[in-house]
């Protein structure tokens, strides 16, 4: 499909989470207009944390959502701080201050979803949003496409952005009708007040505790007024893969027994305690087909252990922006660029991401003190810095042409 020269293609959105909404924001910033179509009645998140390392905040920066994002979120003074299950024995932590900031020019934070949400969406007009606009099709018609909602009606646009996570509808549409299969890997996540936590929980550091078959993080939210607690292990025979699934205290202590007891103590504060399985996809080959094309966890769902899955969204937010801006009369080819600009990068953090679960995980034994003796002299602000060090915005600008 190609628009007349000059002219800017009618861009939609499906889906308004944090990849959605940072796509907005960046087209806008780059020139363009786009509609955000999004299936809940408000834009909201779920009840949990975020850690946004600095390839991520850069971005944030750029899109003008920077300033109040800082007002909630916690500057990490040390992260990757592993502790042993039983007794909180210290294997390894990451000191933060100043190397962060030295290497890669940006603080780590951890924030609220809902506060990450809101400062992507703090560029994107309100009149760009449609909610309780559930997509339920896109089909081409002619030059365009054509999105049906579940109430009925439907909308044109040139270019269509999936936006719509880990169960796209888009993607099942063109990409691959395969079903996520469920990982064997069940999360709990909880919110804790500042009141009701224990000792140390309100350090501003990301805390991994390592046990047989488990593993358990936290760190503070909210200004710190807040602890988010998130935990994973062995599914068993329930799934139950949506993010509002709720489960016990009980139950999520019982996962838990016999852990030390600053662990236990900050699942006995929990309020509500979500409980969901994590989903299995392997990395597409492609995804831009044409006029369409995916973004975030529709694209690229990864298990959370580089805590990456939203910086990786919003990276692809302005690459798609800055491909879309360059050629807006030739649609197709902007996004295969985008396409090719991040396939290679998602797909091996996705792939990092995956093969962390078993060494988190491993039991204790000769395999479990190897893992805690390489984690002693482990360097990962260092070794990551292919994640860290990434300027999505710079690079797709530098392939665009756009800067030397
Ligand atoms: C336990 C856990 C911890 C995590 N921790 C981190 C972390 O520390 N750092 C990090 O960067 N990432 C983290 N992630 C990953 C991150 O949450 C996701 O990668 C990110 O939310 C993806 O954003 P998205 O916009 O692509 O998808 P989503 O957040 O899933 O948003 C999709 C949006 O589309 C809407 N939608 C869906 N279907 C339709 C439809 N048919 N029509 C209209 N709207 C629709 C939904 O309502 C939703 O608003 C974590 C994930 C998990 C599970």
């Amino acid at each position: 499909m190609q628009t007349a020269p000059g002219s800017s293609p009618r861009i939609a959105v499906v889906g308004g989470g944090i990849g959605g909404l940072a796509a907005a924001g960046f087209l806008r910033k780059y020139g363009l207009q786009a509609r955000v179509f999004e299936q809940a009645a408000e834009l909201t998140e779920v009840g949990a944390g975020v850690v946004a390392a600095p390839n991520a905040v850069r971005l944030l920066r750029s899109l003008g959502g920077f300033e109040a994002f800082e007002r909630t979120a916690v500057p990490l003074t040390a992260a990757w701080q592993f502790q042993r299950w039983e007794d909180g024995t210290v294997l390894s932590s990451e000191s933060l201050v100043p190397a962060c900031e030295e290497l890669y020019g940006e603080k780590t934070y951890s924030a609220h979803r809902a506060d990450l949400l809101a400062a992507v969406r703090a560029g994107v007009p309100d009149e760009w949003v449609t909610l309780g606009a559930r997509a339920v099709d896109v089909t081409p018609v002619g030059d365009h496409y054509r999105i049906d909602l579940a109430d009925g009606s439907s909308h044109e646009a040139d270019v269509v952005v999936a936006a719509d996570g880990v169960h796209s509808i888009v993607r099942e549409r063109f990409a691959s009708p395969q079903e996520p299969e469920p990982s064997g890997i069940v999360a709990y996540r909880s919110i804790v007040p500042a009141a009701s936590a224990p000792a140390g929980a309100l350090d501003p550091v990301h805390t991994l505790w390592l046990g047989p078959d488990h593993h358990f993080v936290h760190y503070p939210v909210s200004a710190g007024r807040q602890v988010n607690v998130v935990a994973f292990g062995p599914a068993g025979s329930t799934t139950d893969d949506s993010w509002s699934a709720e489960t016990s205290v009980k139950q999520f202590r019982a996962e838990f027994d016999g852990w030390d007891p600053r662990v236990l103590a900050l699942i006995d504060a929990s309020d509500r305690v979500g409980r969901w399985d994590l989903l299995d996809r392997p990395p597409l080959p492609r995804w831009s087909f044409d006029g369409v094309t995916l973004l975030g966890d529709a694209a690229h769902p990864q298990f959370p252990f580089y805590a990456q899955g939203a910086a990786q969204a919003i990276e692809d937010a302005v690459t798609l922006a800055v491909t879309l801006s360059t050629t807006p009369e030739d649609p197709a080819g902007a996004l295969r660029r985008y396409e090719a600009l991040r396939l290679e990068r998602t797909a091996r953090i996705q792939e990092v991401s995956h093969g962390r679960v078993h060494v988190n995980h491993l039991p204790d034994g000769d395999a479990q003190r190897e893992r805690d003796a390489r984690l002693a002299i482990g360097d990962p602000l260092r070794q990551n810095g292919w994640i860290y060090g990434h300027d999505a915005e710079q690079t797709a600008r530098r392939a665009e042409g756009l800067e030397g």
